[in-house]
């Protein structure tokens, strides 16, 4: 077993990549499916292995989704697991503050513009052809207004969302699992109409803030990356590695859902060594084991390249 001591000395390749430190951000909007149990058991995988940190951040900003219920069993099930965390797990809707200082910042740089559109006036707009831009991002329409109408509006009491001006940026960048990887940027929402801050701002503030070099997590966020690269460029933050995990879909073909049955750790009732072997069979690892007491077993021959680039089929 390798020890979780941290090394000593460390070699040309630790001095070109300090920032190892990894974490699991859930949102408390329901139970750990079995997929972002892999995706959590990859991310620790990945921080061990380098003896680096692993932080657990509750992803909490939505109050009409974020339940305290949730937080309590999703942090259960990793604990039963064998996932541990350093520090007590941060709650982004007790960082605002931070949040607000990002926006400031963004503000000064002039960026930002006020969005009237409704979801349904985004709908019609993004599935209108539009050049560059993929299919459902949003055409910039609030970006042509002119400043006095935009004042009249505000002033009217309407209720608008804040947009960064992308610019239609072109960014590239190395996924630890997807290869190389390119996007343009639409002009994404930083703050919603109902005052909440939008993910991509929030996620990109705290992984500088707390420090995270590895950000390992589910694929269908792979489609968030150009936006958030882009804002960590705009706010001056250090860059980060991303790993985008497969997906987990059903026996059926479709992706894992809660109403799978043998989706969450209350539904398998089986040891969670059994589970933990399952997970670790499906990264590539424990071939021949049926049970793994725990995940530190798996940090010898953890490799992240042995994972497969295609979504796991639980049966
Ligand atoms: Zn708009």
């Amino acid at each position: 077993m390798k020890s979780t001591e941290p090394p000593t000395e460390f070699g040309e390749a630790d001095r070109l990549q300090t920032r190892a430190d990894g974490r699991f951000a859930p949102s408390p909007s329901g139970p750990l499916h079995l997929g972002s149990l892999r995706t959590a058991l990859v991310a620790w995988l990945m921080a061990r292995s380098q003896y680096a940190r692993f932080l657990v951040r509750i992803e909490d900003l939505d109050p009409q989704r974020s339940r305290p219920e949730h937080e309590r069993s999703q942090l259960a099930d990793l604990r039963s697991l064998g996932i541990d965390w350093d520090e007590e797990p941060t709650h982004q809707s007790q960082r605002l503050r931070l949040y607000n200082d990002a926006l400031g910042h963004l503000h000064g740089q002039g960026v930002l513009y006020p969005c009237f559109c409704t979801r349904t006036e985004i709908r019609e707009a993004a599935s209108a052809p539009h050049g560059a831009l993929a299919e459902g991002a949003y055409p910039g329409t609030c970006r042509r207004i002119d400043a006095m109408t935009r004042r009249r509006r505000i002033e009217s009491g309407e209720r608008f969302a804040l947009r960064v001006n992308a610019r239609s940026a072109q960014v590239a960048w190395h996924d630890r699992l997807l290869g190389e990887q390119r996007g343009t940027v639409d002009d994404f929402v930083v703050v919603r109409a109902d005052g909440v801050h939008a993910y991509h701002l929030a996620v990109v503030v705290d992984d500088a803030e707390q420090g995270i070099g590895e950000v390992v997590r589910g694929v269908d966020l792979a489609e968030s990356t150009p936006r958030q690269i882009l804002l960590q460029r705009l706010l001056g933050l250090a860059p980060v590695s991303y790993a985008h995990v497969p997906l987990v879909i059903s026996a059926a073909g479709t992706r894992l859902a809660k109403r799978d049955r043998s989706a969450t750790l209350a539904d398998r009732d089986e040891p969670a060594s059994v589970t933990l072997a399952l997970l670790a069979h499906s990264i590539g690892l424990a071939s021949v084991r049926d049970r793994v007491e725990s995940p530190v077993e798996l940090l010898p021959e953890f490799d992240l390249t042995r994972l497969a680039n295609e979504p796991w089929v639980l049966s």
